[in-house]
């Protein structure tokens, strides 16, 4: 048997030359014309059956779904649509399809659909897309890190501390739910638990990341984090993967021109070695569109907007500057944002994000310098007391797509900083420690993969683009 060649390669392969080939039929038609699939990329390869020579049991064997081996020569294309075809010699069906019950119909499903099949959906051609896209940009992550000299340090996922504030959390237990042991007090005694402690799933590897970059320098995690918040959005998983690096002797400036300097390199990464996959996702988000109110369309294709976002300078602004643009902003002034902006202090919700992002500058935005009262405890405090050095990367449609701050290196300040807050300092002495041994300046980030994935994909929801997504009310596959 000859080894197998990826569809992928047969298109450079060389003419009159044998290959074996093996995938699923995506359609077959009129008894001579199978378009083969092996999902190395987003082209079907057209297989040439000579009917009349071919045991009629077996072409009934080839249906939409069934698994083939052939054998053939490769020949130049009589059709239009491909330049090159293959002519079969030998057919083996690895599996059966059957065609009736099939869910994957040759036809179009609603993505809402698919998402029920999430098993099946990567067939077709949107999600073998998003998916192909999804690995090179996970790779191109670790190159760029690599690249630059980081370390890749991989964070517990199974956390026993309950102070990264980033969220609610996953409880992680092995105690028997019908008997939990109790205290004297009634509470629960978590000493008899796994870990002799209560123990969450992680919700961002960024404290730990710290302890690595206060020795390593410049350090990165990327792995699961897990966030049991009940928000139902089209941008919230409850099981999502984080980029997060952190870096010593970086002050905030520093800390943005490695995002800006990441978000882009991914991008153009993506535009280099996806083009076949965007095409197409360019065309699929364009005919989902159509459908969308004038208003809701965006003004750009997807590669258009990919190539827009590389082209210029993200716009840098603080909290306090984009609040006065807020506040006089016609959607304020006309009452159409549904969480007006009175004053100074307000969260920022992603509908005031957007309007940054898409309609006052055009482009994406960086935000720094929030209100100390609605960031979270570990980032360096401004000398005004009253802004702390957090910085936010909006992106068009997407909203935040990266969080993170220069944190506060300062042992005195930190500490009253989390006793403000009520965070247990005796509990988180470890991350403490590194403020008293030898501290330094340091910056870090989250990034949120699958918003990046949605954002170079176009996929509107982020349930599509993880392979099995994990919300409210669903944990299927
Ligand atoms: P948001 O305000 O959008 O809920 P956040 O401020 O809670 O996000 P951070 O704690 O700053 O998020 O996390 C860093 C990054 O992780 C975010 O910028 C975002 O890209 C991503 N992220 C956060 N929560 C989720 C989630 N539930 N699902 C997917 N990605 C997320
Ligand atoms: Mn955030």
């Amino acid at each position: 048997m000859a080894k197998r060649t990826r569809v992928k390669d047969i298109f450079t392969g060389r003419i009159g030359q044998e290959y074996r080939v093996m995938g699923w039929v995506r359609t077959f038609r009129n008894n001579q014309f199978i378009a083969l699939n092996d999902g190395s990329c987003l082209a079907n390869l057209q297989v040439v059956v000579d009917f009349e020579n071919t045991d009629p049991d077996l072409l009934k064997r080839i249906t939409t779904g069934a698994s083939l081996s052939i054998l053939g020569n490769l020949i130049a294309s009589q059709g239009k649509g491909q330049s090159v075809e293959l002519s079969a010699t030998e057919i083996t069906v690895l599996g059966d399809c059957d065609a009736e019950i099939y869910p994957l119909q040759p036809k179009k499903h609603s993505l809402e659909f698919l998402r029920e099949i999430a098993h099946l959906r990567f067939r077709t051609n949107t999600f073998s897309a998003v998916f192909r896209v999804r690995h090179a940009l996970a790779y191109a992550i670790h190159k760029f890190f690599n690249d630059r000299n980081f370390v890749y340090l991989h964070s517990p996922i199974i956390t026993g501390s309950d102070a990264e504030g980033a969220g609610e959390m996953f409880q992680v237990t092995t105690l028997d739910l019908n008997k939990v042991p109790k205290n004297d007090d009634g509470s629960i005694n978590f000493k008899k638990d796994f870990f002799a402690k209560a123990t969450n799933l992680t919700v961002s590897g960024q404290l730990e990341a710290e302890l690595g970059a206060l020795a390593l320098s410049d350090v990165y995690t990327f792995g699961p984090t897990f966030r049991a918040e009940n928000s139902n959005t089209s941008r919230h998983l409850a099981e999502f993967w984080m980029i997060e690096p952190e870096v010593a002797f970086n002050d905030l400036n520093d800390n943005m021109d490695l995002a800006e300097d990441m978000l882009k390199y991914l991008i153009s990464y993506a535009l280099d070695n996806c083009a076949e996959d965007l095409v197409f996702l360019e065309q699929r988000l364009t005919e989902e569109e159509k459908v969308k109110p004038q208003q809701e369309r965006s003004e750009m294709a997807l590669t258009e907007k990919l190539r827009f976002c590389l082209d210029q300078p993200f716009e840098r602004l603080t909290y306090t500057e984009a609040i006065e643009i807020l506040k006089n902003s016609t959607p304020n002034k006309k009452g159409k944002f549904q969480y007006p902006i009175e004053k100074w202090g307000a969260d920022l919700q992603s509908e005031h994000e957007r309007y940054l992002v898409e309609k006052h500058f055009k482009k994406p935005v960086i935000l720094t310098n929030y209100p100390k009262e609605i960031k979270a405890f570990y980032m360096r405090m401004d000398d005004d007391g009253k802004t702390v050095r957090a910085m936010d990367v909006l992106f068009p449609g997407i909203g935040e797509i990266i969080g993170g701050s220069q944190r506060e290196e300062r042992y005195d300040v930190l500490l009253s900083r989390m006793k403000e807050m009520h965070i247990p300092a005796e509990e988180m002495s470890w991350f403490l420690d590194t403020r008293r041994f030898g501290t330094v300046p340091h910056a870090g980030f989250g990034l949120g993969f699958e918003r990046l994935v949605q954002f170079v994909t176009g996929m509107t929801n982020i349930r599509d683009v993880i392979p099995f997504p994990r919300f409210p009310g669903n944990a299927e596959f």
